[in-house]
């Protein structure tokens, strides 16, 4: 197949924050130096800011960018120094600063409000934010310093020129369930560059299938947790005005989750009685029929939530994983040709429950690190990897480095993983190991025999919704007649030893309500996918397990349409 080719200096794959911010610093550091050239302090070639690429899969910048999220401002404000400064033309779109925080350990019933705040959730100096604004506003100064974002365009696959990464070939559009090209058949194009930036979010299609080619997601060496993750599933609500102070952010623990179960809620109040409200749940969790739509449902139904939110609307719904592993599960951050950055790499801090602080510093350090390579026309692997030590001498280190063991502690539930917890503050993180081991999150999955039934609820379409009612409102959309994204690399397995052994979790996990088991008459019950509800959280690459399922990404413009999530 005849393909195009486009040659770029730096390509970036994904418009989330890190990516974003990778290339508006890159842009930055370009404009001074071209600045400085012709102010004649600088010898040497300018640089264009046009020679800077970013792919975005979404139809366009933020659609598919979804958080809780309260932004820690820190770097943010070294990117943007004006982003807060009222009637600045470089206000980022903030709902508003935190002004009060709540945390409570909930029973199904009952509520206990923590006296004192632990450190970790105090989030004075914070702001309330939706991603997907933030998103957009960061790509809207991308754009505007020359860089050019191209949406509806996922990477494919990785090129590479013996072991080292040249690019990234797009996705073909216009092919049919079979893989047959259409009429409006379009090839993908092979985008080249100097350096490839990987910053795709959690369990990124194009960083595994690097990491898997480099078999660097193993447990290579006693020194590298696997990757751990959790899922967040999120609804935002309109409620009557004076439910709730806006500026209000409410942690829980505890109810619907049980014992043993890593994860909590948020409650996050913006102005105007719009309220972000979410629950996120660890993937590595016993019970293979625990549902973590069905546990959202069952939490806005607990007294606490039930007197803010009933009598309101839900307006919008999404869900995504996000990378809990930690400092001992990040992967090498540079690879030939390669960097990763903020959720792909798994910088997130799960204590705090936050990661866009990180992402955006992340990719300040690679562009850091391009730029440099740039100027002394030197992109080896060993150049490159200068981005790992600036992440080890940088403020990344030192926030990760307290909390490096918190995830895997807390495996033990909310007693034993306190009680470690606790000593790990007293001892800078460390705990009583210096490396508290992990194991990946389906492994922790009980067979049908040990878990308990699905956990049920009445869904009243008022204040608590089916799945597909919630999907609606992530107004998700796929073209139709494509080959199917989900790759089973053996379906049979389905149909009979996972409906044995584990009683087919994938129909309780998936968010979007895209695996089935569907009665055939002569078979018994066989998987049915419905792949155009898929909202592209990736918890069925993760938590599936026989490791069977693949997630690739569907032609580029399809998936959500995140607003103001
Ligand atoms: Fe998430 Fe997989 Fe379901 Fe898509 S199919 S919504 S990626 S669990």
């Amino acid at each position: 197949m005849e393909r195009e080719r486009l040659d770029v200096g730096v390509l970036i794959v994904g418009a989330g924050p890190a990516g974003l911010a990778t290339a508006l610093r890159l842009t930055q550091l370009y404009e001074q130096h071209n600045a400085e050239i012709d102010a004649g302090t600088r010898q040497g070639e300018k640089l264009s800011t046009e020679d800077i690429c970013v792919l975005e899969k979404g139809k366009e910048i933020g659609a598919h960018l979804l958080s809780g999220a309260v932004l820690d401002p820190r770097s943010l404000r070294e990117l943007v120094p004006d982003f807060d400064k009222p009637g600045s033309p470089d206000r980022a779109p903030l709902a508003t600063e935190v002004k009060h925080d709540e945390v409570y350990y909930l029973t199904e019933k009952g509520q206990w409000k923590f006296p004192i705040l632990p450190p970790f959730f105090q989030n004075h100096g914070n702001y309330i934010v939706s991603l997907n604004r933030l998103g957009r506003w960061l790509g809207q100064k991308v754009e505007a310093a020359g860089a050019t974002v191209f949406t509806g365009f996922s990477g494919k696959e990785l090129l590479y020129e013996g072991s080292r990464v040249v690019g990234v070939r797009t996705d073909d559009k216009g092919l049919d369930r079979a893989g047959k090209p259409k009429s409006n058949h379009e090839p993908g194009y092979d985008v080249r560059a100097k350096v490839t930036v990987l910053a795709e979010g959690p369990r990124g299609s194009l960083t595994k299938q690097l990491l898997g080619k480099m078999r660097l997601d193993d447990r290579i060496n006693d020194q590298r947790n696997p990757q751990t993750y959790a899922v967040g599933v999120k609804e935002l609500w309109e409620v009557p005005a004076g439910r709730i102070e806006p500026g209000t952010v409410i942690h829980t623990a505890g109810w619907p989750l049980d014992a043993g179960h890593f994860g909590g809620g948020f409650i996050y109040a913006m102005p105007e009685g719009l309220i972000s409200l979410g629950l996120v749940a660890g993937l590595d969790y016993h019970d293979p029929a625990f549902d973590p739509q069905v546990a959202l449902q069952r939490y806005k139904t607990h007294p606490l939530l039930r007197k803010i939110f009933e009598g309101g609307k839900m307006i919008k719904y999404g869900a995504k994983t996000i990378p809990e592993g930690g400092w001992y599960s990040l992967p090498p951050l540079a690879i030939e040709g390669a960097l990763l950055v903020g959720d792909s790499a798994g910088f997130l801090n799960s204590q705090r429950l936050k990661g866009i602080h990180l992402a955006i510093k992340s990719g300040m350090l690679a562009a850091g690190t391009i730029f440099d390579g740039m100027l002394c026309n030197d992109l080896s692997e060993e150049a490159l990897s200068k981005y790992a030590q600036r992440v080890e001498q940088s403020w990344i280190r030192e926030e990760l480095w307290q909390v490096r063991n918190y995830h895997q502690a807390m495996e033990g539930g909310m007693v034993l993983g306190g009680l470690h917890v606790g000593l790990q503050m007293l001892t800078g993180g460390r705990g009583l190991y210096e490396r508290y081991t992990a194991r990946p999150g389906h492994e922790a999955l009980h067979k049908r025999g040990n878990g308990a039934a699905a956990a049920k609820v009445a869904f009243d379409g008022k204040l608590t919704f089916d799945k597909l009612t919630d999907v609606y409102h992530s107004a998700t959309k796929h073209e139709e007649d494509q080959p199917c994204h989900l790759l089973i690399s053996d379906t049979n397995i389905c149909n009979t030893r996972c409906a044995e052994e584990y009683g087919n979790p994938c129909q309780y996990f998936c968010p979007a309500a895209v695996y089935e088991m569907v009665d055939s008459k002569s078979a018994g019950k066989q998987i049915h996918l419905n792949p155009s509800n898929c909202v592209h959280c990736k918890t069925c690459d993760i938590m599936d397990p026989y490791q069977i399922i693949t997630w690739v990404p569907p032609e580029g413009g399809g998936g959500p349409s995140y607003e103001n999530l």
